[in-house]
């Protein structure tokens, strides 16, 4: 029988992929070494690293018909992966929005990877649905939402927006007929992943009115009623409001009690992205800082950066659930014997089927440490920018704005003469050169600024010290070349 033999013949060369208790414990031993010189070295690594060239790292990572070692397999990672690019995890990166790493998220991942919990339907893996339900219902908890919101754990926040707003599409019966006079207000430090997932969602065509911003950069209300009621008294349908609780560039956070009277006198969705800012509602300070958050009708909260995990995580929550199991339950026939389930399963909330079991890597760092622990750190975070807020203004010739929302603080140098926007572009380039911290610059109203943005929980007061000594430094070094 040729079949037979063809099969004992197939079966012995791919033997190797059922591991043996040997081999799994030396490569974990192996990766684990691999880990732990990864994390020692840590804070000695560049905090960015230029790539070498394409060709030879592609090259490099072919995967070939025959083995290779782990040992072979890690160098390359090493080499082309961790050796270049940005360290995210350092507690020095200041640049865009920080995340963590936090090990226990690395290890949950771990775990879930192994058992491989079939993690989208709670039929299939029950346990998966209630930790992910009993950490959305803690996450409602703590931004304030009533037990009747509901939510999903997606894989960012772009993901969990585009989920906000198609299950605000729905529940306003959005239909293409109505896109182009239906009205989205949003503004010019909306985070443009919100564009991304009104085009994704087939609102391409509503009309998009940027409400003006006040001189710290937040939605200014008054404007945002008026142009309601000049859309409203058009004929047009304004339908969903995106404001935002830390904005990207500099961590403002929008009136969100004013908005949210506005949104509910004209009947109109309030999402509210706290993808960067919604960790902060932990601590006692934040939530403060964040009030009128909960009275929204949709939010998203990103825990690969508030809450320190490795990226991969975001959330969307719903105060009226019963819209987002509206928007997105759908079922098939060969799903008929989970059909009779009682209990809601991620599927019925979310654009996915298939899904990595997300809920582990957030609930496991949580429940070994304790919320007490993330909640210190977000209040570190708020002081420590507050403390690089008042230093860094004591720098001569340094400019900044109203004192932090949050944990972003923007900053520029102004020359005594010379374009200032050039001066603060060589100023960038030296920091970043130096490797000690990494920072990243955007426009506020036109001019080019540096920004520091905190969140990593490995960032302490004397990352923030080196980073004013790395500023202060580059700023005499320049001064002394134009002079
Ligand atoms: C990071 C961020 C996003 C996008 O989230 P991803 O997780 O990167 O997809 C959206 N809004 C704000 C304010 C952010 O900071």
């Amino acid at each position: 029988m040729d079949i037979l033999k063809r099969m004992m013949h197939l079966r012995d060369i791919a033997a190797p992929l059922e591991s043996s208790i040997q081999s799994r414990t030396a490569n974990l031993q192996r990766v684990s070494k691999h880990t732990e010189d990864f994390l020692r070295t840590l804070p000695d690594r560049s905090v960015y690293t230029t790539p070498g060239a394409k060709d030879e790292t592609m090259q490099a990572m072919q995967v070939s018909t025959g083995a290779a070692t782990l040992e072979e397999a890690l160098n390359i990672v090493e080499c082309f992966v961790d050796g270049v690019g940005h360290n995210l995890g350092s507690g020095r990166f200041f640049a865009y929005i920080p995340s963590g790493s936090l090990h226990e998220a690395a290890l949950a991942d771990y775990i879930a990877a192994i058992s491989n919990r079939y993690a989208g339907v709670g039929h299939a893996a029950p346990g998966v649905t209630r930790m992910d339900e009993t950490l959305l219902r803690w996450l409602a908890d703590v931004v304030g939402y009533p037990s009747t919101s509901e939510g999903d754990l997606t894989s960012g926040g772009s993901l969990a927006a585009l989920s906000a707003i198609v299950t605000a599409r729905e529940a306003f019966s959005i239909t293409s007929q109505q896109t182009q006079n239906a009205v989205i207000y949003a503004t010019s430090q909306t985070h443009h992943s919100f564009t991304k997932a009104v085009y994704v969602a087939g609102l391409g065509e509503c009309v998009m009115r940027e409400v003006a911003v006040d001189q710290d950069q937040r939605m200014n209300a008054k404007v945002l009623e008026k142009l309601i009621e000049q859309d409203n008294a058009a004929g047009l349908k304004p339908w969903f409001i995106a404001a935002t609780a830390g904005t990207t560039n500099i961590g403002a956070v929008d009136p969100l009690n004013d908005i949210a009277d506005i949104a509910a006198k004209h009947d109109v969705w309030l999402h509210v992205d706290a993808a960067y800012g919604g960790a902060f509602a932990l601590c006692t300070d934040g939530k403060q800082r964040l009030s009128g958050l909960e009275r929204s009708d949709s939010l998203i909260l990103d825990p690969h950066k508030g809450f320190f995990l490795p990226c991969g995580t975001g959330v969307v929550l719903v105060r009226d659930g019963q819209k987002l199991y509206n928007a997105f339950n759908a079922r098939g026939v060969y799903m008929q014997d989970v059909e009779e389930d009682p209990e809601r399963s991620p599927c019925d909330l979310s654009a996915e089927l298939t899904r990595p079991f997300r809920a582990l890597r957030l609930w496991l760092p949580l429940k070994m440490h304790g919320t007490d622990a993330f909640a210190a750190a977000l209040e570190e975070k708020l002081l420590l920018a507050q403390y690089f807020y008042e230093q860094v203004s004591a720098i001569p010739g340094i400019e900044v704005g109203s004192p932090p929302d949050l944990s972003i603080v923007p900053f520029r140098y102004v020359p005594k003469s010379g374009d200032a926007d050039n001066y603060n572009r060589l100023l960038i380039d030296a920091i970043v050169a130096d490797g000690r911290i990494f920072l990243s610059s955007t426009l506020l109203t036109g001019k080019f600024t540096l920004r520091m943005a905190i969140l990593n929980y490995m960032t302490h007061l004397q990352d923030v010290d080196i980073a004013l000594t790395v500023i202060k430094e580059k700023i005499t070094a320049l001064n002394e070349v134009s002079t």
